[in-house]
């Protein structure tokens, strides 16, 4: 099939490339981002490959529907930059990577646990200064911590596993209990309680209309003093502002990002020569026990390598007109 690939960077070329050789679809790719704007670079393609910034509205999904697109494969486990009412309306048929590494972002999600914990992003610029001063690298014990995990699917649950292994007690909030969870020693809570009680807090739920803000002012005035949050998830599941007025009073002791809710126009791009224009974003980089990374936690060459095969096979199963069970309906 010719697909055409929007927000593509070299690891997504080489790895897609790569994968390909056992599939033989015709690839192109492109960094623009997808949108209203860029939708008629897609004309004449069969199939558009998207990743997670590229916004499928009703303009876009009509647009490539019109200009003879039948198949979206996004690169992604999430789809809330989907309009599926407007895609299905359009009779375009959506596929996604359900998963494709669990482990990328659960041990992404520890690693900001553990930096922010015992302070290694201020050492690690103190040392190279010749700075080896200790004091305000205060950390403390993990172990007999109590760690909040919101969402226990495929990653929520491998977090629990590793959190257990550090001897932290576990509080999850899932609509779906895990039996797996359970058997590791997780006591099942509800989303008061858990803000209420964790000393560390991990989002792994998707972004909904129901989980939307879920981080908010009261959310956040619930929570222990001092707590730290951590959201490898989407942006869209805590509300900036609050977040960024939790640390000012102190009710928010560290806050460990990966996704953010304005990360389109931030994230996998290089814009250190840019002057910032979202001051929201910018305030958050000033706290010295805030740590953002830019939507990398699914990095790992594992996670890049299952993503370029399932999405290409997803394409294949389509041209074949077989279901792989990753296509994203609206009840999905
Ligand atoms: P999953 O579908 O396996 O698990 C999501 C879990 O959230 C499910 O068990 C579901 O029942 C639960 N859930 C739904 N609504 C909830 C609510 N209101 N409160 C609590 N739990 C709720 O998904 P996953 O593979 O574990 O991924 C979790 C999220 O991680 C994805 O939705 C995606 O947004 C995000 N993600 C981020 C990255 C990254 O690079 N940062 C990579 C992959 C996935």
């Amino acid at each position: 099939m010719r697909v055409v690939f929007f927000s593509t960077q070299s690891y997504d070329r080489s790895s897609f490339v790569d994968a390909n050789r056992r599939h033989g679809h015709d690839l192109v790719f492109l960094e623009p981002r997808l949108s209203a704007e860029t939708s008629s670079l897609a004309a004449g393609f069969r199939g558009v490959c998207a990743f997670v910034n590229d916004r499928i509205d009703s303009a876009v999904a009509e647009a490539l529907a019109r200009q003879g697109t039948a198949l979206i494969a996004l690169r992604s486990a999430g789809f809330n930059h989907v309009d599926l009412v407007a895609t299905e309306r359009s009779g375009l048929t959506v596929v996604r990577v359900p998963a494709y590494s669990p482990h990328a972002v659960a041990e992404h999600t520890v690693a900001l646990i553990l930096a922010l914990n015992r302070r290694i992003h201020r050492a690690y610029s103190r040392v190279r200064e010749g700075n080896f001063a200790l004091e305000g690298l205060l950390g403390f014990d993990l172990h007999g911590r109590t760690v909040g995990v919101v969402g226990t699917g495929r990653i929520g649950t491998v977090v629990v596993g590793i959190i257990r292994g550090f001897g932290c007690h576990v509080l999850a909030m899932d609509p779906v209990r895990g039996p797996e969870c359970e058997a590791a020693g997780a006591t099942y809570v509800s989303f008061p309680e858990l803000i209420g009680q964790s000393d560390v807090i991990t989002l792994h739920c998707p972004l909904l209309r129901d989980t939307y803000h879920l981080i908010d002012s009261d959310a956040v005035g619930r929570m222990k003093r001092g707590v730290m949050l951590i959201n490898t998830s989407r942006g869209g599941l805590v509300d900036t502002r609050a977040v960024i007025a939790g640390l000012k009073s102190g009710a928010i002791g560290y806050l460990g990002l990966d996704v953010y809710e304005e990360e389109g126009d931030l994230f996998f791009q290089d814009l250190s020569t840019r002057v910032i224009q979202d001051d929201v974003f910018a305030r958050l980089l000033t706290f010295p026990n805030v740590i953002i990374t830019g939507h990398q936690a699914f990095f790992t060459a594992e996670a890049v390598r299952n993503i370029a095969e399932t999405t290409l096979e997803n394409i294949s199963a389509f041209e074949r007109g077989e279901r792989t069970g990753n296509e994203v309906t609206r009840s999905a």
